[in-house]
């Protein structure tokens, strides 16, 4: 396959689709290129236990509500890998699938993306690969040497797959307390953190998470003082499995550990810990290898970006990594707003 059409978005998750939806609307010429082999993104592949911290009214995309999921009031993984896969034919969003992109590159007037299925030239790209297909995992001295079973996040589906183990899960954000609680009845847990875990007051979901982060960019667009958004409420969002785990006083965590051993995990105070398994729950990198040959890669790895623009590539928007990309950017309901922002742009500097 190849083409020229005026834009390529690469990544069809719901970032890539949200950018499929303003760029269709504004009646520009497009493909999306996804690596998967079905719709969905990162949600096909998360554990299975796994809940949205918001109502479905909060998790939609520009243009389609979610429907709520029957008998949940927060949806699971299925159900939003459902809504994706329906928003996509709904709006007739042109996805070329598996289609791997594997670098970005200057051509004159053009981009040129290169992928594992041709190579397409487009007057702007736009990229939205996620960052669950980049795990993170912190340099801790034994990691080799250790002779359980270490995984990642990406790679845990069920406490049934530790069932009676004992079992280390590190970090204390969403997916650290999420998978903790999920191993703490049939497991030997023992969860560990680089601070203690901040819970978010059993209220707050992610209604009132997107509301921080919109009182945030008003207020940086006004000139205000930094509110510090989400940050400033706490790392963890008491979904209602980890309130009861919780509650029930089986979510208590222990300070970082220094090293792994042969058999486990030791202290800074030498104390330690016999384990057959460490999961690693300690977040993900911007998954923006494809745009290495444009040399944009600066400090921590990321692209310096003004809104979703690229400050030294203008034709490259970045849309769904974090913050760093806009305000919510890295959810279902934030990233209706820079998409629209992205795709409009484009038509700009396309039409001038
Ligand atoms: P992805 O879903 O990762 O989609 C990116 C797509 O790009 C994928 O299909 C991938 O295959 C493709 N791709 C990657 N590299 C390439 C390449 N080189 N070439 C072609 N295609 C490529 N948000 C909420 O709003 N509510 C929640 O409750 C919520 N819970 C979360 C829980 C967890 C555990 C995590 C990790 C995130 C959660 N998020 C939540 C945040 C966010 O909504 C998800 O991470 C979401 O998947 C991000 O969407 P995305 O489109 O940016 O990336």
């Amino acid at each position: 396959m190849t083409g020229q059409p005026e834009g390529v978005v690469t990544g069809g998750g719901q970032a890539g689709l949200a950018a499929g939806y303003h760029l269709r609307r504004l009646g520009l010429d497009f493909v999306i290129l996804d690596a998967r082999a079905a719709a969905g993104g990162a949600w096909q592949h998360t554990w299975d236990s796994l809940h949205l911290f918001s109502p479905a009214a909060y998790s939609s995309l520009p243009g389609r509500p979610m429907p709520g999921q029957p008998g949940e009031v927060y949806p699971d993984a299925a159900h939003v890998v459902r809504y994706l896969s329906d928003y996509e034919r709904r709006y007739e969003l042109p996805v070329l699938r598996p289609v791997h992109v594997r670098g970005v590159h200057r051509d004159g007037e053009f981009l040129g993306v290169e992928s594992d299925s041709g190579t397409w030239r487009a007057r702007a790209v736009i990229s939205a690969t996620g960052t669950w297909w980049r795990p993170f995992i912190p340099a801790v001295p034994g990691r080799a040497e250790f002779g359980g079973t270490q995984l990642h996040t990406v790679e845990y589906r069920s406490p049934a797959d530790f069932a009676g183990r004992r079992v280390v899960v590190v970090g204390g954000g969403n997916s650290g307390a999420q998978i903790a609680a999920d191993l703490a009845y049939g497991s030997e847990l023992t969860w560990v953190t680089q601070r203690p875990p901040r819970f978010l007051a059993d209220d707050i979901d992610g209604r009132a998470l997107f509301d921080a982060a919109t009182a945030r960019r008003r207020a940086l667009e006004n000139g205000q003082r930094d509110t510090a958004g989400v940050a400033s409420l706490g790392d963890i969002v008491a979904v209602p499995p980890v309130r009861e785990a919780r509650d029930a006083g089986l979510l208590k965590a222990s300070p970082m550990v220094v090293r792994l051993t042969r058999d486990g995990v030791e202290w800074a105070d030498g104390t330690r810990a016999a384990a057959d398994a460490v999961i690693w729950c300690t977040g993900f990198r911007p998954a923006l290898s494809h745009l290495t040959p444009l040399g944009l890669r600066g400090a921590r790895g990321r692209i310096r970006t003004i809104g979703t623009r690229a400050a030294d590539e203008p034709r490259l928007h970045l849309l769904g990594y974090g913050d760093w990309t806009g305000p919510a950017t890295a959810t279902l309901i934030g990233v209706g707003r820079p998409a629209r922002d992205a795709a409009r742009a484009i038509a700009e500097s396309l039409r001038s």
